[in-house]
């Protein structure tokens, strides 16, 4: 249930899919290359050098502001935030501070108890990532840091939101639903490394505020929030002082540890940023042109494909999917939307692999065959599996297809006359069952139909095999 005195604010730090960095040329496609590789003087920091604002980042940041119903106000800035870390090497990040580049939107998502409900969104800002410290320890000496400028300087938008919050399943919510929007806009990328950063913060109400810095996934902000609302009622249960303070999660532990800095905005000495222009971009929002997002497409799919809420809530919360049901829905909606949102998801969940490495041709054959009724949802799962467990990585081309699979497998649906000769032996070699049957005991059947669907490994429609086991138990009786 939702507790009124659970106070609760993000800051969400994502990474702009720009091809190339904030401030200079460098590309930002790193994965997998070398420590340093992708850098230049501007985002080493080398003195002299001069940044130049990526117009692209530029209309991402206005892009997600246009979503999320924020205002553009007609002049921003950026500024230095002063602080030294190894991981940047001007001592300064390029920011923004007082002038963001847009302010004051809404989200709506569902509280704990399933009703939309706004949450404000503070503003928007853009700035550079630092680089990466890679923390190496070893048995025979003491621990080291190596330091990757690759990431240095790409673009990220902080999103700030106010403290209207009152749960961690609701933070939850919130930061799935924003996720899901940014991918839609097609500004973010959700499976890279690192691609989204919250800082979250906590209080109960009358009580200071607590700040859990730099979580770096969904379930770790839930898990950090759950944490601290106990620590803190403990603490006021004890008759303690709640400190005001910045904490950090510990992912692995799932507990929160206090930092024992107390910086706040005064220590960073932001000015603004001599080397850059104000911005000036509020004409610009009104030429961006939104796509389909995903509260939209929910109540399209409801009403396109007939399809219940859930399922649509299911399919429409990550784009990918979303888009691999509809490439399988003209086979037969309703179906598609069982087999994508109930049984696929969990399938490639269970092997942790991605919508993306599952041919969509393959599943709209395997639903066609489910449609038709050449072979049972029982027989569905099996060549679902198997598909999963042996086709996919491999060129769609060389894939086994469904209809093949089945063949092989022997699962086309059993026959009225299969049945037959099986529902006759488990008969005869059930006469308990079958004693237990005339004695009034209808649950005898399931036992019965159980054998039989055992015998023809799930072939059977169970619907027809009931009601042939029914007739023939019927034909038994003296
Ligand atoms: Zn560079």
């Amino acid at each position: 249930m939702t507790d009124k005195t659970v106070i609760i604010g993000l800051e969400i730090h994502c990474q702009l899919n720009t091809k190339t960095k904030l401030f200079c040329g460098c590309s930002t496609d790193f994965q997998g290359d070398e420590p340093n590789t992708h850098v230049c003087p501007i985002c080493l920091g080398l003195p002299g050098a001069m940044p130049r604002l990526n117009k692209q980042a530029v209309l991402y940041a206005l892009k997600v502001a246009k979503a999320l119903k924020l205002t553009v106000p007609e002049v921003s800035e950026f500024s230095r935030k002063n602080y030294f870390y190894p991981d940047l090497p001007k001592g300064y990040q390029i920011s923004q501070y007082d002038k963001p580049i847009a302010e004051k939107g809404i989200m709506e998502v569902d509280d704990d108890e399933g009703h939309p409900k706004n949450i404000r969104i503070t503003r928007i800002h853009l700035e550079e990532d630092p680089g990466r410290l890679i923390h190496k320890t070893s048995r025979d000496r003491a621990g080291y840091s190596l330091v990757d400028y690759n990431r240095s300087s790409i673009p990220l938008i902080e999103i700030v939101t106010e403290p209207d919050l009152r749960s961690p399943k609701e933070a939850r919510r919130f930061l799935n639903k924003l996720r899901s929007t940014l991918e839609y806009l097609e500004v973010f990328d959700g499976e890279r490394e690192g691609s989204i950063r919250v800082d979250a913060n906590i209080s109960i109400k009358g009580h200071n505020r607590v700040e859990c810095k730099n979580i770096s996934s969904y379930k770790g902000v839930e898990k950090a929030l759950n944490f601290e609302i106990t620590r803190q009622r403990n603490l006021i249960r004890k008759g303690q002082r709640i400190e005001q303070e910045t904490r950090h999660f510990l992912e692995g532990r799932g507990i929160t540890t206090s930092s024992r800095s107390k910086e706040n905005e005064n220590d960073y000495r932001y000015f603004p940023e001599p080397d850059l222009r104000p911005l000036r971009v509020s004409g610009w929002i009104d030429d961006i042109v939104l796509p389909e997002l995903p509260d939209a497409r929910r109540e399209r799919f409801i009403a396109q494909y007939g399809i219940s809420e859930n399922h649509a809530r299911t399919l429409t919360g990550d784009l990918k999917v979303a888009n691999f049901y509809e490439s399988v829905a003209d086979a037969d909606p309703a179906i598609a939307a069982i087999w994508v949102a109930d049984i696929l998801l969990g399938e490639i969940n269970y092997r942790s692999m991605r919508i993306d490495d599952v041919p969509t041709m393959n599943i709209g054959d395997l639903i066609a065959l489910i449609r038709d009724g050449t072979i049972t949802d029982k027989s569905g799962v099996e060549v679902l599996r198997v598909m999963l467990d042996h086709c996919i990585g491999e060129d769609v081309e060389t894939c086994e297809m469904p209809a093949d699979i089945v063949t092989r497998l022997g699962l086309t649906k059993a026959a009225g006359d299969d049945f037959t000769a099986e529902i006759g032996k488990v008969i005869a070699a059930n006469p308990n069952a079958v004693a237990d049957y005339h004695a009034g005991k209808k649950g005898a059947v399931n036992f019965l139909v159980g054998q039989v669907m055992k015998a023809t490994r799930g072939r059977a429609d169970p619907k027809e095999l009931n009601t042939a086991m029914a007739d023939a138990l019927k034909e038994t009786e003296e």
